[in-house]
């Protein structure tokens, strides 16, 4: 049987997350939201008005690690005694939610952001991080692992992309998506340092995208806002999108050869409030598409890395 819906508020731009309930044994609640009292309070509501007392939760399943989905998890399963199950990277990530700060500042100054910038985009982190209480143990669980939750038995999908280690749940008749795709919004496919570099986390995406479209087209119930019950336009319309960026990304470039962080600038110049992050993000993402594609190459010098069209 679906699970049902409970709507969690954040204190993130995203707005409203969802958690959803199996109310059978074992009792599941898939994504519990932030580390947040709005959120813990509404969560108490609703499962007060399904009539389960929060004391018999006995799984959390998690999509992905970022803090509006997973950060209440530690705390919720310390209470309760649930058993958390998520993808060995998401749970790498929640046992050490700043990761590699000294690496990734490198980055960031490599690819051109200016030390201010750096200044705004920690405190943002922070602010972000203090939504999480830390994990201590989880279950980790690999593509292709079967999870029993309430009834139903749900298959786990490895999608990365908004996140390195982004699991979806295949229900038998339904998808826990996650935020592999989002009714009228597009996931941003976040920078992440990892171990080895920078992660190539959009043409990851895409390689997920197309994974999602070549399963049935079943409801995606999604990690934000309303359930998805028809998804292949979408996902069709989301691999579309993320070809023309790429073109507006390489027009931009143009005969130039420059910094991300520069470029990014650029082409988010009219977003009032745009976090610089999410667009330095975005814009390497589509860096990293026309690489693959041999229409850009990179080059480093001094300890900035380029960008520029190959000849
Ligand atoms: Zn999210």
């Amino acid at each position: 049987m679906r699970p049902t819906r409970i709507v969690l508020p954040t204190p993130f731009a995203v707005g409203p997350v969802n958690a959803y309930v199996f109310v059978d044994a074992p009792v599941t609640l898939v994504d519990p939201g932030p580390l947040y009292p709005p959120a813990q309070e509404a969560l108490d509501a609703a499962l007060q008005e399904i009539g389960i007392p929060r004391h018999r939760i006995e799984r959390i399943l998690l999509t992905h690690h970022h803090p509006d989905h997973s950060g209440y998890a530690p705390a919720l399963a310390a209470e309760t005694g649930a058993e958390i199950c998520a993808h060995p990277d998401a749970i790498t990530r929640m046992v050490q939610p700043l990761g590699n700060p000294e690496a990734s500042e490198q980055l960031l100054r490599r690819h051109g952001v200016p030390e201010e910038v750096l200044l705004a985009m920690h405190r943002e982190l922070a602010r972000i991080i203090s939504h999480i209480a830390p994990l201590t143990a989880a279950r980790p669980v690999e593509e292709g692992e079967r999870i029993l939750a309430g009834g139903d038995e749900l298959e786990a999908m490895l999608l990365p992309g908004h996140a390195p280690g982004h699991l979806a749940f295949i229900g038998p008749d339904y998808i826990l998506g996650g935020d592999a795709v989002i009714a009228g919004l597009t996931p941003n496919p976040i920078l992440e340092v990892d171990g080895s570099g920078r992660r190539k986390s959009l043409p990851e995406y895409i390689r997920s995208l197309m994974r999602l479209r070549a399963l049935p087209n079943l409801p995606i119930l999604s990690g934000h806002r309303e359930e998805i019950e028809d998804p292949a336009p979408l996902l069709t319309r989301y691999l579309e999108q993320i070809a023309e960026r790429r073109e507006r990304v390489l027009s931009a470039l143009g005969d130039r050869t420059v910094q991300a962080f520069m470029l990014s600038q650029e082409f988010f110049p009219m977003r009032r409030g745009a976090d610089p992050f999410l667009a330095l993000s975005e814009v390497l993402g589509h860096l990293d598409l026309l690489m693959e594609s041999g229409l850009v190459e990179e080059s480093e010098e001094r300890g900035r890395i380029l960008y520029r069209r190959r000849a």
